[in-house]
């Protein structure tokens, strides 16, 4: 029993490391990758706190570099799934009972330990693993890991401290208790912070865990299981699996303890999960909570007052960085023709100037994408647009998976605001363009806002005032995250919570405590000091 009332570490953001040419931190990682890359890892799945070894292997492959060899993961089948759920169960009852602070403990110290002497490993795994140059694994595996670690304790505070009123005589109180059953974390591939919160931020709750990560995101989902054993997280309250996806969704949906499902991936998967819910209903003890951030097809549009200069450096950082796979990038541009010539220019001019090319050569703006399936289809959407005629491919357009999955930056000009790469998510290095009038710039918010089912992120850039003030109000349901002025990806925890609503999910906002609501279920107290002896109201008395 906690014997004060403790504050949480007032949480400020961790500063991004600049790693530019002769400092210790470009040393210290470039090292750890060669290191990385001279060993083979075994890695292994973990359930009630031991390592499993199945002895059946998949291989680990950097995307730019599909030849070489990083490890083995060792495959689950359905006794593990149903080993992780018993071990999430199992867990439960002790962990929940840990007072607070000891929770916020581990979680705290996982942040400090990835901040120190665990960075390289977090930001290593990562680059090879995924193909993220050091920047995009910094603000990625390093930065918004710690943030949501340390901000996640600073919510759970907060949320423990909304109590409600008490007049006179009683004391009302609510207790934030975590759900009943065991959570089912599924992650995607593109983000390591996203994979490791979605599990950790329900067990900071009080919850226990299963969490599947995506097939190409175990390398890193490994390191931070390492780093969470390191800051004494106790045996079951995540089990981490690596197995198929839908054998473990036809398990884990069927599972009576289901409490709730930490979701974050596609649209197409999102949708079959919240059906297989309902399908199960009459199943379950409670119903399940079910958060999900899923897909986007992010949008800057451009009024005829912004800076060309402004607009093309949006697209280009916003459209490729991590070769446009963030849910976030953007992908679909609305410019006014008044200043396309010369947002054109630019584009053509700064692309040819990106660097492609393995995460270890730190002169490289791009790697590759994330595996041959990505490569394929995003492939197959450029190959549409050479051939269509109402479509042009403006710069790259070449794909080559030789030796890694490298994709050109590509910008497509469509003809048709309806063609299919402006409003199909293709999460790869493509941005299309439609240029519009000027004149019309109050109907193509409409165009903006109607031609894709998503609502995740989106900016517009202008200087006048009232252009900015028509796009805030015709999109106001077409963006999650919307951006005055800015490129529409690099949301931080703590200053810009992030999710979308439509088809892009729940819209719980990762990183803040309206997330962290999701995971508790309250139970509300009222305690009465001296109860009534007498049945018998006041207005009852005789005349
Ligand atoms: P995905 O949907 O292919 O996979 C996500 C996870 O779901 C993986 O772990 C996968 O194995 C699992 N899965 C697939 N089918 C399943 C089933 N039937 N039952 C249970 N689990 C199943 O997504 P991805 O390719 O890894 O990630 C890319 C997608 O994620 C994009 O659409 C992107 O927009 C989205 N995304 C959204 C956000 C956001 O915050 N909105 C953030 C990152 C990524």
């Amino acid at each position: 029993m906690a014997k004060g009332i403790f504050n949480i570490p007032y949480p400020v953001n961790e500063p991004v490391g600049a790693y530019q040419s002769g400092s210790s931190e470009r040393k210290s990682i470039k090292e750890f990758l060669k290191k990385l890359k001279s060993k083979e890892m075994d890695v292994p799945m973990f359930i009630g706190g031991e390592e499993i070894r199945t002895g059946n292997l998949a291989p680990i492959n950097p995307p730019h570099d599909h030849q070489h060899l990083l490890g083995n993961y060792h495959v689950g089948d359905e006794t593990h799934v149903n080993q992780a759920i018993q071990a999430a169960l199992n867990a439960r009852e002790q962990w929940a009972a840990l007072t607070w602070e000891h929770r916020a403990s581990i979680f705290l110290k996982a942040a400090d330990l990835i901040a120190g002497p665990y960075r390289d490993l977090i930001n290593g795994t990562t680059m090879l693993g995924q193909s993220k140059n050091i920047f995009q694994a910094e603000i990625d595996a390093a930065c918004e890991l710690i943030d949501f670690l340390k901000f996640n304790a600073y919510y759970m505070q907060t949320i423990y401290e909304d109590q409600p009123d008490s007049q006179d005589g009683m004391w009302n109180r609510l207790e934030y208790r975590p759900l009943e059953g065991f959570v089912f974390a599924i992650t995607p591939f593109n983000f390591t912070s996203i994979g490791a919160n979605l599990a950790a931020s329900p067990a900071l709750m009080g919850n226990t865990v299963v969490w599947k990560p995506s097939e190409t995101q175990i390398y890193s989902a490994w390191a931070f299981m390492e780093i969470m054993r390191e800051a004494g997280l106790p045996a079951g309250v995540i089990n981490l699996i690596y197995t198929d996806g839908p054998m473990t969704g036809d398990i884990v949906f069927n599972h009576k303890d289901l409490g709730g499902i930490h979701f974050t991936g596609s649209t197409r998967t999102f949708q079959h999960i919240w059906k297989e819910v309902g399908k199960n209903i009459e199943n379950y003890r409670a119903y399940p909570r079910v958060v999900g951030e899923t897909g986007g097809k992010d949008f800057i549009i451009a009024h005829s007052s912004s800076d060309p200069e402004e607009v093309a450096t949006a697209i280009i950082r916003g459209g490729f960085e991590f070769q446009g796979q963030k849910c976030s990038a953007a992908s679909r541009v609305y410019v006014p023709s008044n200043i396309w010539d010369a947002v054109k220019d630019k584009l053509v001019k700064d692309v040819s100037e990106i660097k492609m090319g393995s995460p270890e050569d730190f002169r490289n703006f791009m790697n590759a994408v994330i595996d041959k399936r990505a490569f394929d289809k995003i492939k197959g959407f450029i190959e549409q647009a050479k051939d269509a005629n109402n479509a042009e491919v403006l710069t790259g357009g070449n794909c080559d998976d030789s030796k890694g999955y490298f994709i050109q930056p590509t910008i497509i000009v469509a003809h048709d605001p309806q063609f299919v790469t402006m409003c199909e998510e293709i999460f790869g290095p493509v941005v299309t363009i439609y240029v519009y009038e000027p004149e019309n710039f109050e109907e193509t918010l409409k165009l903006v806002d109607e031609t894709s089912p998503y609502a995740l992120t989106g900016a517009v850039f202008s200087k006048d005032r009232y252009a900015i003030d028509l796009a805030m109000k015709k999109l106001e349901n077409s963006a999650g995250n919307f951006y005055i002025n800015d490129k529409p990806t690099g949301a931080v925890v703590g200053q810009q919570p992030f999710g979308g609503a439509r088809g892009s999910g729940t819209n719980d906002k990762a990183g803040s405590a309206m997330n962290l609501l999701r995971w508790v279920s309250a139970r509300t107290i009222k305690e009465t000091f001296v109860p009534p002896k007498d049945f018998r109201y006041p207005f009852m008395e005789e005349e």
